[in-house]
Protein backbone atom coordinates (compact mmCIF):
# COMPACT_ATOMS: atom_id res chain seq x y z
CA UNK A 1 0.00 0.00 0.00
CA UNK A 2 0.81 3.49 -0.97
CA UNK A 3 2.44 6.22 1.99
CA UNK A 4 -0.36 7.87 2.86
CA UNK A 5 2.02 10.30 5.48
CA UNK A 6 5.43 10.82 6.86
CA UNK A 7 6.62 12.74 9.79
CA UNK A 8 9.65 12.77 12.41
CA UNK A 9 10.95 14.73 14.79
CA UNK A 10 12.42 18.46 15.01
CA UNK A 11 16.62 17.18 14.38
CA UNK A 12 15.64 14.33 11.46
CA UNK A 13 16.60 11.43 13.78
CA UNK A 14 13.66 10.19 13.82
CA UNK A 15 11.30 9.59 10.70
CA UNK A 16 8.22 7.13 10.63
CA UNK A 17 5.80 6.41 7.95
CA UNK A 18 2.04 5.69 7.83
CA UNK A 19 0.39 3.39 5.16
CA UNK A 20 -3.87 3.58 6.15
CA UNK A 21 -6.19 5.84 7.02
CA UNK A 22 -6.23 6.72 10.61
CA UNK A 23 -8.95 4.99 13.31
CA UNK A 24 -9.06 8.28 14.92
CA UNK A 25 -8.23 11.89 15.42
CA UNK A 26 -8.68 13.60 19.09
CA UNK A 27 -6.64 16.57 21.66
CA UNK A 28 -5.74 14.48 24.76
CA UNK A 29 -6.02 17.44 27.71
CA UNK A 30 -4.66 14.75 30.23
CA UNK A 31 -1.98 16.32 32.90
CA UNK A 32 0.42 13.68 31.38
CA UNK A 33 0.02 15.01 27.64
CA UNK A 34 0.66 18.17 28.91
CA UNK A 35 3.83 17.44 31.11
CA UNK A 36 5.11 15.70 28.36
CA UNK A 37 4.64 18.14 25.44
CA UNK A 38 4.90 21.19 27.63
CA UNK A 39 1.38 22.51 25.79
CA UNK A 40 -1.98 22.36 26.73
CA UNK A 41 -2.61 19.26 24.87
CA UNK A 42 -1.07 16.46 22.78
CA UNK A 43 -3.23 16.49 19.23
CA UNK A 44 -3.09 12.80 18.22
CA UNK A 45 -3.41 10.83 14.70
CA UNK A 46 -4.71 7.57 16.23
CA UNK A 47 -3.42 4.91 13.13
CA UNK A 48 -3.78 1.03 13.38
CA UNK A 49 -0.70 -0.43 14.37
CA UNK A 50 0.04 -2.63 11.09
CA UNK A 51 0.17 0.47 9.27
CA UNK A 52 2.53 2.07 11.20
CA UNK A 53 6.72 2.07 10.91
CA UNK A 54 9.59 3.56 11.85
CA UNK A 55 11.93 3.97 8.79
CA UNK A 56 14.84 6.04 10.88
CA UNK A 57 16.17 6.04 14.23
CA UNK A 58 15.40 4.61 17.29
CA UNK A 59 12.68 6.60 19.92
CA UNK A 60 13.54 6.65 23.22
CA UNK A 61 9.98 5.57 25.75
CA UNK A 62 8.88 6.87 29.02
CA UNK A 63 5.78 5.18 30.26
CA UNK A 64 3.22 6.96 32.10
CA UNK A 65 0.41 5.47 34.41
CA UNK A 66 -3.32 4.93 31.63
CA UNK A 67 -6.64 4.07 32.97
CA UNK A 68 -7.38 2.32 29.89
CA UNK A 69 -4.28 0.64 29.01
CA UNK A 70 -2.23 -0.07 32.37
CA UNK A 71 0.30 2.19 30.79
CA UNK A 72 1.02 4.76 28.44
CA UNK A 73 4.17 4.22 25.89
CA UNK A 74 5.73 7.60 24.95
CA UNK A 75 7.90 7.85 22.60
CA UNK A 76 10.56 10.89 21.58
CA UNK A 77 13.88 11.64 20.11
CA UNK A 78 16.99 10.52 22.68
CA UNK A 79 18.52 13.69 20.12
CA UNK A 80 16.09 16.60 19.94
CA UNK A 81 13.86 15.29 23.17
CA UNK A 82 10.88 15.96 20.30
CA UNK A 83 7.60 14.18 21.59
CA UNK A 84 6.08 11.88 18.70
CA UNK A 85 4.14 8.60 19.57
CA UNK A 86 2.18 7.44 22.39
CA UNK A 87 -1.09 5.06 23.10
CA UNK A 88 0.60 1.92 21.41
CA UNK A 89 -1.99 -0.81 21.71
CA UNK A 90 -2.25 -4.39 19.97
CA UNK A 91 -4.22 -2.77 17.42
CA UNK A 92 -3.20 0.93 17.31
CA UNK A 93 -0.24 3.64 17.64
CA UNK A 94 -0.92 7.26 18.17
CA UNK A 95 1.53 9.64 16.07
CA UNK A 96 1.74 13.44 17.54
CA UNK A 97 -0.15 15.53 14.82
CA UNK A 98 2.50 18.52 15.17
CA UNK A 99 5.39 15.63 13.91
CA UNK A 100 3.93 15.25 10.50
CA UNK A 101 5.20 16.82 7.82
CA UNK A 102 1.89 18.04 7.00
CA UNK A 103 0.05 18.42 10.19
CA UNK A 104 -2.76 20.30 7.83
CA UNK A 105 -4.40 16.58 7.82
CA UNK A 106 -4.90 16.73 11.44
CA UNK A 107 -8.81 16.98 11.77
CA UNK A 108 -9.74 16.93 15.52
CA UNK A 109 -13.33 14.56 16.26
CA UNK A 110 -13.49 15.25 19.94
CA UNK A 111 -11.44 16.20 22.86
CA UNK A 112 -10.45 13.91 25.94
CA UNK A 113 -9.68 14.16 29.26
CA UNK A 114 -11.60 17.33 29.19
CA UNK A 115 -11.34 17.24 33.17
CA UNK A 116 -8.27 18.05 33.42
CA UNK A 117 -7.73 20.65 30.67
CA UNK A 118 -6.63 24.26 31.50
CA UNK A 119 -8.40 27.11 32.05
CA UNK A 120 -6.37 28.88 29.16
CA UNK A 121 -6.96 26.06 26.83
CA UNK A 122 -9.12 26.90 24.00
CA UNK A 123 -11.46 23.72 23.22
CA UNK A 124 -13.36 23.41 20.06
CA UNK A 125 -16.87 24.33 20.91
CA UNK A 126 -18.40 22.13 17.97
CA UNK A 127 -16.29 19.20 18.97
CA UNK A 128 -17.43 16.57 21.06
CA UNK A 129 -15.46 16.64 24.95
CA UNK A 130 -15.44 13.59 27.16
CA UNK A 131 -14.20 14.13 31.08
CA UNK A 132 -11.83 11.05 30.33
CA UNK A 133 -11.62 8.67 27.78
CA UNK A 134 -15.04 8.28 24.67
CA UNK A 135 -17.25 5.25 24.98
CA UNK A 136 -14.94 2.55 23.29
ZN1 LIG B 1 15.26 14.45 16.87
ZN1 LIG C 1 -3.12 12.49 27.34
Amino acid sequence: MATLFTGGCVCGAIRYEVNAEPIMMFNCHCRDCQRTTGSAFTPVVYVPAKAFKITKGSPHYYSTPSDMAGHNKRGFCPECGSRLFGGASETGQGVAASSLDDPSLFKPQLHMWASDAQPWDAMDPELPKFEKYPPS
